[in-house]
Formats: C-alpha cells, structure tokens, sequence
C-alpha cells in the first residue's frame, strides 16, 4: 500500500531545516512520498504583515523541493478559500488517494495541542500520525504519554527522530535582514527571495530617519525588550546632554544597542562568521555576550552607523579600558534605564548625573560582583576597564 507523508506549515520561508525534515520522515516512515503543503490561512499564527504572498511561499517551496527524490509541493490548501483547516485537507486527500495510508507530520507544539484542533476526530479517521521529535528528555516524556493515551483510543502515532537543525522561522526573518541566511536556505531560494525583494533583504537601511529606525528596530527585537531599548535610548540622549556628548549619536547608539539580541547563542557565531569575524576564547564559550559584536556589525554594515556609534554598542555591555564619553553614556544607560531595578540603580542614577565615570565603574563592579556570585566568568575587556578605572 502506498503511504502518503503531508507536511503542511506556512513555509515562511521554506528553510533547511524543513527540507532534513521532510527526507528524514520519507525514510524513517518508509513513504511513498511526501506532500509538503503550505497553508493559505494558519489556523494557529498570524502570518507577520509584509510576509510574501501565498503563491511566492509555494514558488520558493517548489524551489526549495526542487531534485529531492520522494518530495512534493501541493497547492491544495491555496486553492482553497479561507482558514487552511487541517482536517479539510486531509479529507480531499483521502478522497484523492482512497487506496493510500496517509501519515499527517507535525512537531511536538502541534502534536501536544493536537486534541485543540479543529475536528481531530475527523483527521485521525483518514490519517495516522507521524511525529518529530528532537529526544530531549522532557519532550519525549509528554509526546510518550499523549501517544499512548492517543493510541489507547484507536489512534496510531509513530515518532520520527529529527535531529536536524532547529531554526524558528522568526529567526530566519532576522537573519535575513541582517543579511546573513545564506547558509539555511535551500539552493535557489535565497535568490528568489532577493529578486523578490522579500524579507529585508534588499531594504535600504543606511541613514534612516530615527522614527523610521525605530520601526525597524521594533520589527527586529523580541516584543519584551522593546521598552528596554526604547528606554535607553531616552536615557542615552538625556545623559549627553548632560555631559555635552552628540544627541544623535547617543539616540542611534541607545536604539541600536541590542539590535542582535533576540537571535539565539548558536546563531549568534552564524552572525560572526558570516560578517567575516574570528572569535576570542571567552566569546566562543559565552555567545550570549556576542550580541554587543554582532549589534555594532549590523549597526555599521546594514543601518551605515558611524565610528562612534558602532564602538558604544560594540563595548556596552563589558566596556573596556579608557572608554569614549559615548561608550560610557551607552554603558550606564543601558544599566539604568527606567525599566531596570536591582539593588543600587537608585545610586547609580544620582551618580550618572554628577560623575559619569564613577557611574560606570559602580555598574561594572555590580556586574562583577553579580557573575562572581553565578559562578561565570568575567570577561577579560570587563577587567580591564575596572583595572583602567582603578589606576
Ligand atoms: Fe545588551
Ligand atoms: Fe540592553
């Protein structure tokens, strides 16, 4: 009998990730082959405003599946008006290819939330399912239960190791305006996408107008550091200000700041790597401090920051020894801004505004202290601007 694999998603955009996938199930679950099928309307996201139209997911997906034995792009639920329900699509399947056994796949979110669906009933009468699952031990032990629990009611439910790369959509959003996707894109797509125009990658962002940066930074970090960054941004231009620092500069520098911040640690070295970077020891071991590196690369390559710019966020947050006015305003601002509050950030904002440079040294003593007490380890620029403060 045949057995038919449905891989259905919003493709935005297809990725490496999705293509391991789909040729891991084909083997693992012994399918004829495989349907890779993009949605119209996702039942469960919202699809970001300025994402490509349906037809150019399915172009860049056709691209992406384009010389993979056993894979398949169906259009099915673009020919279909309204929300792209799993179980309709399953049903024209069935009556399509009565003969065949059809194994719908999904994650494990999609799996653990499958009795949320609409009619999962429906879908399970015409489908069995097939599950990734990447085996880390939490995972493995709630996808255990529900699969038995499933299977108690009739259900069948067997598990595709996936042991390919994890990459969320959003982060290849990101890294396609950062301009640095190259590496997870299936051949062919990453040309489609910049004929295009989509994602980015041919946005014209140097110099921009701070209102319109703003946007764009808002568009790029993660929703719950936008408060953060907009903060220190405001305190930024209120410190030079007060210390006769440039306005403009503190303004793009506070904005710019955590521009890299929502990308993960991994993808972090991705960034370096693709901007040409070669990494000391300590940022290898820690790529979460990175996102200073990684913000002044995108700060001075995709929006056109000056020198200074790109140095203040370059440094903000280990410093470094004999810091620029700019670097410090950066620094403390980003430690004091509204939105913080930890013991000694109502001294350190007295401080700011009476003496810069002791400001500064009090965060970095705090941070020290603070990463002494987790038990990490302090980077070497950190120690050298305290030894610098101390002389
Ligand atoms: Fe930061
Ligand atoms: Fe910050």
């Amino acid at each position: 009998m045949e057995r038919i694999g449905i891989y259905g998603g919003t493709f935005n955009p297809p990725h490496i990730g999705h293509i391991q996938a789909a040729k891991q199930a084909v083997s693992a679950l012994n399918l004829t082959k495989l349907l890779l099928i993009p949605d119209r309307i996702a039942p469960h996201k919202e699809i970001p405003s300025g994402s490509p139209t349906p037809q150019q997911r399915l172009d860049m997906l056709r691209i992406a599946a384009e010389n993979c034995p056993g894979l398949e792009v169906s259009d099915i639920e673009l020919r279909r008006d309204g929300v792209s329900y799993t179980y309709l699509t399953v049903e024209a399947l069935k009556a399509e290819y009565p003969d065949a056994e059809l194994v719908l796949l999904m994650g494990t979110d999609m799996f653990l939330s499958f009795h949320t669906w609409r009619h999962p009933e429906k879908i399970l009468e015409n489908a069995s399912l097939g599950v990734f699952c990447r085996g880390e031990k939490n995972e493995k032990t709630a996808i255990a239960a529900r699969k038995a629990e499933m299977e108690a009611m009739g259900a069948k439910v067997e598990l595709v190791d996936n042991d390919v790369i994890q990459i969320s959509s959003t982060q290849m959003r990101r890294l396609l305006a950062f301009r640095c996707a190259g590496s997870f894109l299936p051949e062919g797509v990453l040309e489609y996408i910049r004929e295009n125009r989509l994602y980015d990658t041919r946005a014209q962002w140097k110099n921009l107008p701070m209102e319109e940066l703003e946007a764009i930074v808002v568009r790029l970090l993660n929703p719950n550091r936008v408060a953060h960054v907009l903060g220190c941004r405001d305190t930024a231009v209120e410190l030079a200000r007060r210390w006769g620092a440039d306005e403009t500069d503190a303004a793009r520098a506070g904005i710019l700041h955590d521009i890299t911040k929502a990308i993960d640690g991994p993808l972090q070295l991705t960034l370096c790597e693709a901007y040409g970077k070669i990494l000391s020891d300590f940022s290898r071991r820690y790529p979460k401090t990175l996102h200073a590196l990684t913000g002044s690369l995108v700060a001075e390559r995709i929006f056109g920051e000056n020198k200074a710019v790109v140095q203040a966020i370059e440094h903000h947050t280990t410093g470094r020894a004999d810091m620029t006015l700019l670097e410090k305003i950066i620094y403390v601002a980003d430690y004091m801004e509204p939105n913080r509050n930890f013991p000694g950030v109502e001294r350190l904002r007295e401080l700011a505004y009476t003496d810069i440079t002791a400001a500064l040294k009090l965060g970095l003593e705090i941070t020290l202290e603070h990463l002494k007490n987790q038990g990490s380890e302090v980077s070497p620029e950190s120690r050298e601007a305290l030894a610098y403060l101390n002389q």
